[in-house]
């Protein structure tokens, strides 16, 4: 189903429905246009505790045009911190790692989705799950 905005006539002032990214002849004979949306970005992450010394950390985005990504667990106290990088462009996809935390409680998950094409280079998006305050919160797979 298309969406439609209402778009005033530049030249008669007329407001007409029109597609949005499209465009629409008004009876005065100018032509209308509505400009697309672009979509809005979407990045969700998830983490659980497989077993005793595994958590399974997830994410998925959309509208992201990024080339690749990271997972930190920091644990608690932080003794030890565990991370895993990938490569992956695409403006959307999802990615799935088990990762080994040796039992140690797990303090702070964050997710970074970088842009390597960014022309600063340090672009990104990031989710958290976890507060810093040295007990685990998360839960059994
Ligand atoms: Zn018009």
């Amino acid at each position: 189903m298309k969406d439609f905005a209402t778009v005033r006539c530049k030249q008669c002032n007329t407001p007409l429905q029109v597609p949005v990214g499209g465009k629409r002849l008004c009876a005065c004979g100018s032509w209308v246009a509505a400009a697309a949306v672009p979509p809005a970005p979407t990045m969700d992450i998830t983490a659980c505790r497989a077993s005793s010394d595994t958590v399974r950390v997830g994410v998925s985005w959309s509208h992201l045009p990024s080339t690749g990504g990271q997972i930190f667990i920091n644990t608690a106290p932080l003794e030890s911190k565990y991370d895993v990088v990938w490569n992956q462009k695409g403006k959307q996809g999802s990615r799935s790692e088990d990762i080994f935390i040796d039992g140690d409680i797990v303090d702070i998950v964050t997710v970074n989705l970088y842009n390597a094409k960014d022309p600063n280079n340090i672009t990104f998006e990031q989710r958290v799950i976890g507060d810093g305050n040295n007990v685990e919160e998360i839960l059994p797979c």
